[in-house]
């Protein structure tokens, strides 16, 4: 898949970003999960993954580049400690200034990526989501706090442990199923995470709670 991305010119180098929704909710999965996030989605994303369910912000075209203040301002007015920068995948834009504002009204700042492009921006935590079709760059590994793994079927195992074999000790791991599956593979991601006490189970919650 190819998408036509802004420019550095458009971006004037991450000071306009290519938003598509900012909310505040309850971050639904992984380490965070439970904990209110505000949430900031950037377009584009190259990855393609089938079971995508945010298909919607693949067209970058369809999101044109805003200027970052007044989301640093809708963030900072909510009350929420924690904003979370996704996608969409953030890493195809320069996020410095972003995570530059974010950080000086006093914000920490989550970072949700395929990691298969360059790092920018300054991070509180990283939760890394490899995907076969378009893996992670070799310095993701060295910067996920967190690594998720979807697993739709049985060779997602596979690839999860060859994700977890690169990232560093302290890295949380995660198995979390593809929505569309999960009731059917739930009992052998359950056994697999009994018979591999160094992963946890992630479920997406916020889905159960009928929130973004
Ligand atoms: S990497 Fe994320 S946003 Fe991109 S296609 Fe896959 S699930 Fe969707």
């Amino acid at each position: 898949m190819t998408t036509r991305r802004p420019d550095d010119r458009q971006l004037d180098g991450g000071r306009l970003l290519p938003l598509v929704e900012d909310f505040y909710t309850i971050q639904g999965e992984g380490y965070h999960a439970g904990k209110p996030a505000y949430f900031i989605r950037l377009g584009g994303c190259e990855a393609g993954c089938p079971w995508c369910d945010a298909k919607y912000t693949w067209n970058p075209a369809l999101f044109p580049p805003a200027a970052i203040g007044a989301v640093v301002e809708r963030a900072a007015a909510s009350g929420t400690e924690a904003v979370v920068v996704t996608g969409g995948e953030p890493l195809l834009y320069p996020l410095e200034p972003l995570t530059a504002a974010l950080r000086a009204r006093g914000l920490r700042v989550f970072l949700e990526t395929s990691g298969a492009h360059p790092f920018s921006g300054t991070f509180d935590w990283v939760c890394l989501s490899p995907k076969r079709q378009h893996p992670p760059l070799d310095e993701a590994y060295g910067r996920a706090d967190e690594l998720k793994a979807i697993v739709a079927g049985e060779r997602d195992f596979e690839w999860a442990e060859d994700n977890a074999a690169r990232v560093g000790a302290a890295c949380r791991l995660y198995l979390q199923p593809e929505w569309s599956v999960a009731e059917r593979i739930m009992p052998e991601l359950v056994a697999y995470v009994k018979a591999h006490p160094q992963w946890n189970v992630s479920i997406q919650t916020h889905k159960y709670m009928n929130i973004p």
